[in-house]
């Protein structure tokens, strides 16, 4: 991919995006696609691996208890189509996701309802018919599964570039290798790089893990968590396993201190499983290495467990571990929203690992919301004041 390079003086743009991860191409992308004259700015040099829209592979799903998000993931499907037939290579492999959960429990009855409500394509299997079709998988007692047929596996890394070429095509402007130092709101809105300095009508933050670190001199708290996520890939013990044949799946049978384990089969590995705790420890998006050992999440004996009693043809040592980071809400929803200040300024933040397959939809949202539009969707659970106590009047 071509980068255009800019001179580095101050020059005014419609509209600047600071940060190049999956939501900040989108966004960028829509605003260009608007004919607005637009600067995508990204901290590292592209392509890197430092923040959360890296890698070979990331589900998408239809199965969610909140019908906003089941609205929006049916506009993400459409556009995911289209950028596919644009950029003339496949983005994402349809593959079926398995909800799973005891019948019982409340949280897969909300999956479980949501789908039916909202009529997504899918099927039901007591935990006989689940070993019976997946014989990989040894279900517990009272165990049920409902299958999402609309779910599959996106290509990250092929996104991002795709979606980079057309902002291009489109217009656009990237700078990389430009850190954002500061941000001085006002009309325009100056916004000082280590490579210089620029001027904007209107500008988008989608800087995932470091987003406080910009808003807060903005007088903005959010409370927005970053976590170090460990990627684990699991190895089959042998032939005749049948792991081969998993689909993505969903585990919410856990207790209360357990959070969901998710899997998929791995593109970044042939032959091996991507199984992945959804949750991290609090970590510094500068310093992803240095973890507080008093709040590490123990995340690979959780998941040892899961797979000794659940998948017992997988080898319970992982074979390859990489990882990533996480920004989390306290309520797992996203913050899609202007400034309470500035309304020149919008904010996408707090994707909280489930953000990737709504990026073209969460691109167009905040390039709506840029210009002045009202998204035809519901905003209401991505508002900032839903947080307590934000924003803080510190200018
Ligand atoms: C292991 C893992 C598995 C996941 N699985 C799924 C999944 O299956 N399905 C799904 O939908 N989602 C999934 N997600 C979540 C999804 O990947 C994220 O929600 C999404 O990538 C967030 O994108 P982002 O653009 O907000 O953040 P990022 O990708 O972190 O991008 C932010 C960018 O801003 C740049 N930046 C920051 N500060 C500055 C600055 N001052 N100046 C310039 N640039 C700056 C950063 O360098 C970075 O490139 C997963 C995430 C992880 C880590």
């Amino acid at each position: 991919m071509a980068i255009q390079e800019s001179s580095g003086l101050s020059c005014l743009y419609d509209a600047v995006v600071v940060g190049a991860g999956i939501q900040g191409c989108f966004a960028a992308y829509h605003l260009a696609k608007r004919g607005q004259r637009t600067l995508l700015l990204e901290q590292f040099p592209l392509p890197h691996t430092r923040g959360s829209s890296h890698g070979q592979s990331r589900i998408i799903r239809s199965a969610y208890p909140q019908d906003h998000y089941v609205a929006m993931v049916k506009g993400a499907y459409r556009q995911w189509a289209e950028l596919e037939a644009k950029a003339d290579t496949p983005l994402h492999r349809p593959t079926p996701m398995l909800v799973l959960g005891q019948e019982q429990n409340p949280e897969f009855q909300s999956y479980w309802q949501a789908m039916r409500r909202l009529r997504v394509s899918s099927e039901v299997f007591t935990s006989h018919a689940l070993a019976q079709k997946y014989p990989a998988i040894r279900p517990h007692a009272g165990e049920m599964a409902v299958v999402d047929l609309t779910a599959g596996v996106l290509y990250p890394d092929k996104a991002l570039r795709a979606v980079q070429e057309q902002f291009l095509r489109s217009g656009g402007t990237v700078q990389d290798g430009a850190k954002v130092l500061s941000i001085l709101p006002g009309n325009p809105i100056t916004i000082t790089t280590n490579r210089g300095e620029y001027q904007a009508k209107r500008l988008a933050v989608t800087a995932g893990p470091w987003t406080s670190r910009l808003l807060s001199p903005l007088g903005l708290e959010l409370p927005l968590q970053p976590l170090r996520i460990h990627v684990y890939y699991w190895r089959a013990k042998g032939p005749g396993t049948h792991v081969e044949q998993l689909p993505c799946f969903l585990s919410i049978n856990l207790n209360q201190n357990v959070r969901h384990i998710y899997g998929l089969p791995a593109d970044e590995y042939p032959g091996l499983v991507k199984i992945c705790y959804h949750y991290g420890s609090p970590v510094d998006p500068d310093q992803p290495d240095q973890l507080d050992r008093a709040s590490a999440v123990p995340d690979l004996q959780i998941l040892q467990d899961f797979i000794r009693n659940y998948l017992p043809g997988l080898d319970p040592e992982p074979a390859v571990q990489e990882s990533c980071l996480y920004t989390n809400t306290p309520d797992e929803d996203f913050i899609l929203d202007r400034h309470p200040q500035f309304s020149n300024i919008v904010i996408g933040a707090g994707f909280s690992g489930h953000g990737f397959k709504f990026a073209p939809v969460i691109g167009e949202i905040l390039c709506k919301l840029s210009l002045g539009e009202e998204p035809p969707y519901d905003l209401a659970p991505f508002r900032i004041r839903r947080f307590p106590a934000s924003p803080k009047s510190t200018l």
